[in-house]
């Protein structure tokens, strides 16, 4: 792939924008638990064509927008190069990393996806095409494209630093169980830096395990945990969670598993969600059967759709009142409170810390903290993934995480379920500084409004509580979870 093809590629839906009147947005699903029925009125963009690396050096990888971290880490890691701060999975895009909001558990060094991003392109609202924006050249845009998630243009090249790194990582589980001890030795670890990866996981109200991960150089074949690459069988020893419940104390990987580790588990999900048990294949099996073709999206039984399907019974709308997806952000000094207030509301274990430098600038809008109210640099992000073990409903929940991330200078993840007040909303994030970064690019008239896009869902769910989805959820997927929850143990540690 070259330049000029990459640039006849931007220039045919430069062309395409330049036509078409309507909204714009992309036509991908991507890593999102809202509802995406807004994008059948509006134009969609066919990102997935970006899907090119254009150049590597050492110091920099340059890639099409839809490029998947999966390939990054492919192509880099066998010259002992990585990208900082990818997330952990292998199927995120660097566009929608950028566009979204991005970490990784090195982000406590190197601070957000977007931080290690030298330049990028963007197609505007009007068809007009701007490359190479950075520090230098549109800083404005450059600087608040982070956390708008798809309002602002079409991001469609990203160039990002490298950093060297070995292909293996020693991982190392240090157990606590008390909060106090957990958190003298986490803001210690996170001080020194003396480690190349850093995240944590609270197991149980009083259960902690911080887990560290090194780069080795020398390392015998058979110490390492998985070798096959991409194989279905290595996601249960994958997900480090799994090596956590078993209380390991070290083990060693590629660093490539490392930095997917939860894309086959979607963290512990699969652990929780995916069937494993011949009766759980067989509760997926009718389920599979039931749900209507149309939504499967194709004929005849297809191992990857039947998949698909059974985790489909908990992604439903209805499956807010069961089963959570969010992160909060929280600065590392209240920490405690934060935990404390999860346990309140959901009393849902495992969750995952990852500390995330924030290397605030005046010039972010939905990427940084706000300043007055939180002092602390270093940002924790509490991962709260699965199932709700109180019966809170989940809209107060979410408000009250909505509350706490704010009154701490911090917000809640805008991929997951938002009931974020209007005015609580704008009394947050600077009203101001968006929309004169979307007049000035031509945003405002064709793009979504970021505060309607991430609310749009609570309109339909209203909406949707009667589809034929939500009645399979309520009806299956209820017990299935309860069977679920009940069996948590020892699906986990069955490894
Ligand atoms: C189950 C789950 C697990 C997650 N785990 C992690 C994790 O471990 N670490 C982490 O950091 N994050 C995690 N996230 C959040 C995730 O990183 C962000 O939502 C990220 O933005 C998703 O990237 P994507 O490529 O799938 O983008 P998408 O979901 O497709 O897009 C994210 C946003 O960016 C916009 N966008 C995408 N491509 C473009 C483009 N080319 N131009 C303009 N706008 C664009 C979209 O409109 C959308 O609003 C998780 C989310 C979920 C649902």
């Amino acid at each position: 792939m070259t330049y000029t093809e990459y640039k006849d590629k931007v220039k045919k839906i430069s062309n395409s924008i330049k036509k078409d009147k309507r909204l714009i947005t992309t036509n991908r699903k991507g890593h999102n638990h809202r509802d995406l029925n807004f994008k059948t009125e509006q134009q969609k963009i066919d990102t997935s064509k970006f899907n090119c690396i254009l150049g590597v050096s050492d110091e920099f990888i340059d890639c099409e927008a839809s490029v998947s971290v999966g390939q990054i880490n492919r192509t880099t890691i066998p010259n002992g190069k990585m990208v900082p701060s990818l997330p952990e999975g292998d199927n995120f895009t660097v566009g929608g990393c950028l566009g979204g909001l991005a970490l990784g558990s090195n982000s406590y060094i190197h601070g957000f996806f977007n931080n290690n991003v030298i330049d990028f392109d963007v197609i505007l609202g009007n068809g007009d095409i701007i490359t190479n924006v950075s520090k230098n050249k549109h800083s404005d845009l450059y600087y608040g494209i982070g956390g708008t998630y798809g309002t602002l243009a079409i991001i469609t090249r990203v160039k990002m630093k490298l950093i060297n790194c070995d292909t293996y990582v020693k991982i190392k589980y240090f157990h606590h169980n008390s909060f106090k001890s957990f958190y003298l030795d986490f803001t210690t670890k996170i001080k020194e830096q003396n480690n190349d990866f850093i995240e944590a996981f609270v197991n149980s109200k009083n259960d902690f395990t911080i887990v560290c991960a090194n780069f080795i150089k020398d390392v015998k074949k058979e110490d390492i945990l998985v070798i096959k690459d991409k194989s279905i069988l290595k996601q249960r020893h994958m997900c480090i969670y799994a090596q956590i419940a078993n209380k390991k104390e070290s083990n060693i990987l590629r660093l490539v598993d490392y930095l997917e580790r939860y894309s086959y588990s979607a963290f512990w999900g699969h652990y929780l969600y995916t069937p494993y048990k011949l009766r759980d294949y067989m509760y997926a099996g009718l389920v599979y059967s039931l749900i209507p073709r149309k939504m499967i999206q194709g004929d005849g039984l297809n191992v990857g759709k039947y998949f698909l399907a059974a985790n489909k019974i908990v992604g439903d709308y209805a499956r807010d009142e069961h089963v959570l997806t969010t992160d909060i952000g929280v600065p590392l000094s209240n920490l405690e409170n934060a935990l404390n207030l999860v346990d309140k509301m959901t009393k849902t274990y495992p969750l995952w810390i990852c500390p995330s430098k924030d290397n605030y600038h005046s010039d972010k809008i939905f990427s940084t903290r706000k300043k007055e109210l939180c002092e602390d640099n270093m940002i924790i992000d509490v991962g709260i993934y699965g199932i709700k073990n109180t019966t809170i409903d989940s809209k107060i929940i979410n408000e009250a995480f909505e509350k706490f991330s704010f009154e701490n200078g911090v917000f809640k993840g805008f991929f997951s379920t938002c009931y974020f007040d209007y005015e609580q909303f704008w009394n947050h994030f600077s009203k101001e500084k968006y929309d004169k970064l979307r007049e000035k690019y031509y945003a405002k008239e064709r793009f979504m409004d970021i505060y309607e896009k991430i609310t749009y869902r609570n309109d339909s769910r209203k909406r949707s509580k009667k589809t034929m989805r939500s009645k399979l959820f309520t009806f299956f997927g209820k017990q299935y979870l309860k069977q679920i929850n009940k069996n948590k143990e020892k699906l986990i540690k069955k490894i």
